[in-house]
């Protein structure tokens, strides 16, 4: 399915012309489609079938209250990671007891309320962490549900910012030292021993970094078997890629089903961002003006990196349309470039449309890893973040105002007190 679809030469969302949702809530704005979300789930959820499985959805993909809401109703887990992404699920109307936590650096204030909040597991990135929720745990007198984050040391052939299953990443420990700490784990008092888990990469558009790192793992597994430590789950990560512009994909059903081939009865987890939020989601921005010199045009557009980051951070590919096909205009091939006073700030290069000043731009595919990464560089208020569903919309996080930016700050003032 394709939530975005152009109809009588017109983008719509769903059952609503973009151009409308332009003029209503004015621009940049970021798009959701709510059925391209359940859809994009139920992939998932459907190559499971019967097998004892949980998807906990990466909250870092997209966490807005609405998206997390509408995954919540469909009864899926999360994957967290920070205290701040816990409470937005809860907010959301989420279960915290079927959440994962994962991250590097989770504090003792966070793994706290984690436990307070009866999670679903921790999932264990170094022995120092491991120590860490043993001491919270036996301080509340509860037992903490462990998995340790297992670095299989595979490469998975992605942008070097996104992969994170080789041995120079910080992500997780080795199998030696995860054979050390689960023998330890299974003898405290406080820890329960309950999976293994691992993340190579995201936007991973080939199947054998997956099952070269799944069969890693249950090697693992057969060695702590033999020093009688029985796991009731192994989680896969997320890290599925998605088409920005003519990669071609995995078939997740193909990969569950060979997961589940190799995994046998144990329970599984998946934890996909990207691939549920990605293709759900688009940008749009105004042309503001146009200038043309001896050997560039430039479309200089409302939306900067600042509202979408990923072209500048990763060089990602983002495909751009204009929201009306339209003959009337200069026909170029543009750089779409925003505000910001940074050469990095583009959207697009070399897109060949076809365009005059006031029209909108859709940058495609941005559901994921968009207006999460949104900051407020050049002291740009964030844009707002609109929900459709079929043929009804609404707003789901307003645009932030001017005030809002410097609500925080004050003036020092050099007195001696
Ligand atoms: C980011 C992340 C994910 C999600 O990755 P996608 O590529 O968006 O599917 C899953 N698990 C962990 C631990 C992550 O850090």
């Amino acid at each position: 399915m394709n939530a975005f679809n152009f109809q009588n030469k017109n983008l719509y969302a769903e059952s609503v012309p973009v151009s409308d949702l332009m003029n209503l809530y004015g621009s940049p704005l970021y798009i959701y489609s709510k059925s391209q979300i359940e859809f994009n789930w139920k992939v998932f959820e459907n190559s499971f079938g019967a097998h004892p499985h949980l998807i906990c959805y990466a909250v870092k993909a997209n966490s807005n209250l609405a998206v997390l809401n509408i995954l919540a109703n469909l009864g899926s887990g999360f994957d967290i990671v920070s205290l701040g992404e816990l409470e937005r699920v809860i907010a959301s109307g989420g279960d915290p007891a079927k959440c994962v936590f994962s991250g590097v650096a989770k504090t003792e204030n966070s793994i706290r309320k984690a436990l307070e909040y009866g999670i679903y597991c921790f999932n264990v990135e170094s022995e120092g962490e491991l120590e860490q929720i043993e001491s919270v745990a036996s301080s509340l007198n509860v037992r903490a549900s462990i998995s340790i984050r297992v670095n299989p040391d595979v490469d998975a052939k992605t942008h070097p910012y996104i992969s994170t299953g080789l041995t120079e990443n910080k992500f997780g420990v080795s199998a030696e030292v995860a054979l050390s700490m689960y023998k330890k784990a299974s003898l405290s008092d406080y820890l329960d021993v309950c999976g293994l888990d691992y993340h190579i990469g995201s936007q991973i558009t080939d199947q054998s970094p997956f099952i070269e790192a799944l069969e890693k793992a249950l090697d693992l597994i057969e060695e702590l078997k033999s020093e009688n430590i029985d796991l009731d789950h192994i989680d896969i990560g997320g890290g599925v890629g998605i088409t920005y512009d003519q990669e071609k994909i995995i078939s997740i059903e193909d990969y569950i089903n060979r997961v589940i081939s190799k995994v046998g009865s144990m329970k599984i987890l998946a934890e996909p961002g990207r691939s549920i939020v990605g293709n759900a989601g688009i940008f749009v921005t105004k042309v503001e003006y146009l200038k043309q010199n001896d050997i560039k045009s430039f479309a200089i557009v409302d939306g900067a990196m600042n509202d979408l980051i990923r072209p500048a951070l990763y060089s990602s590919y983002h495909e751009a349309v204009s929201i009306q096909e339209k003959s009337k205009g200069v026909t170029d091939s543009w750089d779409i470039v925003g505000p910001v006073c940074e050469t990095s700030d583009f959207l697009a290069k070399d897109r060949e449309l076809t365009l005059e000043k006031g029209d909108y731009i859709a940058i495609l595919t941005a559901g994921a890893y968009g207006f999460v990464l949104s900051s407020n560089y050049n002291s740009r208020p964030r844009v707002p973040e609109v929900m459709v569903s079929e043929k009804s919309h609404s707003l789901v996080r307003k645009r932030e105002t001017i005030e809002s930016l410097f609500e925080n700050e004050t003036i020092f003032k050099d007195e001696v007190n």
